[in-house]
């Protein structure tokens, strides 16, 4: 079965360059009309201009689809409001909102100015935060929508010198639990990308050889799985050079100290049962983990 956008709006923001560029073609390939959003600023998110995302609008006419550009910053409500209500204006819907606009500027904690470490968090988290807030009274009244966080393996699993950057990674996927929970009821499904691809970002990082395999649209049929019709929810999709994985995190099902026993040395003395993987389960949200601590303790007392 074929994925297709035909007669779909997708907001893909950060699409000047990189993966969001890959995003934003790979949406109007299948018939998605799309905004092109992006600010046009420096890997460290200095400067603006509108060139690239016309660059892509152009590319996009050309191959024959639809799309608008817009230079919203991503963390500044205003902006975003516009972006949103020239979208409606324009086509009056948007059903696929792609959080993909990024930057980056690393220094270790010790080094780190707390300002970039806010400017980082702004622009990752709270820019996905303001424009998911502002999509979604549009997607609740349709009854459909597919969001797309974009996360990092520095998030996930911690890079060093990349505290804010890895803190804002993994407050998207945070944002994805909840969001997903709260969109079910409305057909809104909200899934979280976890790329590594060879973009500007990347491009001092990585040698020659690996920067040819982890072109951006190898990882773009990941993205439009997760923004498509019969897409999962609550997902975190790695992706890099074709290669797709899921990573999930699981909670083992570790011990139970009662009374006395309940002491530091006997957490310390059980730590290799209490990491035992075990029958380890991902959670289906908050209240399945304290309805099983709860039910472990009552269980033990002989309660019900
Ligand atoms: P990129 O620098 O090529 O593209 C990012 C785009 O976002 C740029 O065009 C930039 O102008 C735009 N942008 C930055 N700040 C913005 C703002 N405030 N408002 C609107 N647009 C803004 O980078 P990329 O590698 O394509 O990264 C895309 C996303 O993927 C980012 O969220 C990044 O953190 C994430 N990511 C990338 C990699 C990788 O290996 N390249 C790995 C993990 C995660």
């Amino acid at each position: 079965m074929s994925i297709r956008f035909d007669g779909q709006v997708a907001i893909v923001t950060g699409a000047g360059a990189g993966l969001g560029r890959s995003h934003a073609l790979g949406l109007a390939a299948r018939g998605a009309r799309v905004v092109v959003n992006d600010l046009g600023v420096s890997t460290a998110g200095e400067g603006a201009s509108s060139d690239a995302a016309l660059a892509v609008v152009e590319e996009i006419k050309a191959a024959g689809g639809e799309a608008i550009a817009h230079g919203a910053d991503v963390s500044n409500d205003e902006q975003v409001a516009d972006m949103v209500a020239k979208t409606m204006d324009r086509w009056g819907r948007v059903d696929i909102l792609v959080n993909n606009a990024g930057i980056l500027r690393d220094k270790t904690f010790a080094k780190m100015d707390m300002a970039d470490f806010r400017k980082v968090i702004d622009v990752h988290l709270i820019g996905s935060a303001l424009c998911t807030h502002a999509v979604w009274p549009i997607m609740r009244e349709q009854k459909y929508g597919r969001v797309a966080m974009t996360s990092s393996a520095s998030g996930l699993y911690g890079n060093f010198g990349q505290s804010n950057y890895g803190a804002a990674k993994a407050g998207v996927v945070g944002l994805m639990n909840v969001l997903g929970l709260e969109g079910a009821r409305d057909n809104i499904r909200v899934n979280t990308l976890a790329p590594t691809a060879a973009t500007r970002m990347t491009e001092s990082l990585l040698p020659e050889q690996a920067l040819e395999l982890l072109a951006p649209e190898t990882i773009t049929p990941g993205l439009l799985y997760l923004v498509s019709e019969d897409a999962p929810t609550r997902v975190i999709l790695s992706a890099g050079a074709g290669c797709f994985a899921q990573t999930r995190i699981y909670e083992t099902e570790g011990i139970l100290l009662e009374g006395d026993g309940n002491t530091p040395e006997n957490v310390a003395a059980r730590f290799a049962e209490i990491n035992d993987p075990e029958n380890q389960k991902p959670m289906q949200d908050a209240f399945s983990q304290t309805r099983k601590y709860a039910r472990k303790a009552a269980d033990a007392r002989g309660l019900n």
